[in-house]
């Protein structure tokens, strides 16, 4: 067995904050209660890279309560919303990301916007969750492949669940292609894949 797969408390903290934002305080801290983790309501963890102790099952805990209670089409709604929240977050706060997006914005072609985007942001990701992403492209097609996926490590489902990563993928891409691309979840580790795989298909520019 490895090391338990990490994240930072900044990290962990920017899902809390962004369910809050969709289903009140109330709404997480009765998840927080269901999936065990009653030592956090009213004791979010602060906004630092402290990595002590937020386990990636946590978040995939919480997200299997929101299942639980919102059931599966209530809980892709909330997790949109909760990934695209914290892919802004990210983009205000990642060096990394805002230096791209502003190079985005330059006249490159497509392609090489999107790739450049994808590339940088799973950076971003990986600098915050211990996760492992690879980003690869087919012909129109983009394929992002995330080991350790921490929305969905531990859990066991009969359909894809990591809707978080999809408005995740969505918002960052938003500056390279206004936001006219399509994201579905086409492999998922609750579903007994290896990597969870999001595939990006573009839509033609006008
Ligand atoms: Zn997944």
């Amino acid at each position: 067995m490895g090391k338990e797969p990490q994240a930072t408390a900044k990290a962990f903290r920017t899902f809390l904050v962004g369910l809050d934002d969709v289903i009140g305080v109330r709404g997480t801290e009765q998840l927080l209660r269901r999936g065990g983790l009653a030592q956090y309501i009213g004791n979010y963890p602060p906004s630092t890279e402290a990595r002590a102790g937020y386990r990636l099952r946590d978040f995939s805990a919480v997200t299997q309560a929101l299942f639980d209670v919102y059931g599966a089409r209530g809980s892709k709604a909330i997790l949109q919303r909760v990934g695209r929240a914290q892919a802004s977050r990210g983009l205000e706060e990642s060096a990394s990301l805002v230096v791209v997006a502003r190079a985005a914005m330059k006249l490159l072609p497509l392609h090489q916007r999107v790739q450049m985007v994808l590339e940088s942001s799973g950076r971003a990701l990986a600098e915050q969750v211990d996760v492992v992403v690879r980003v690869t492209r087919e012909r129109d097609e983009f394929y992002i492949e995330l080991e350790q996926c921490p929305y969905c490590i531990g859990w066991e489902n009969s359909a894809p669940v990591c809707f978080s990563m999809i408005g995740f993928w969505h918002r960052v891409l938003q500056r390279a292609t206004g936001g006219t691309e399509t994201i579905e979840e086409v492999a998922c580790c609750a579903t007994g894949a290896k990597a969870c795989r999001y595939r990006v298909t573009l839509n033609p520019e006008e």
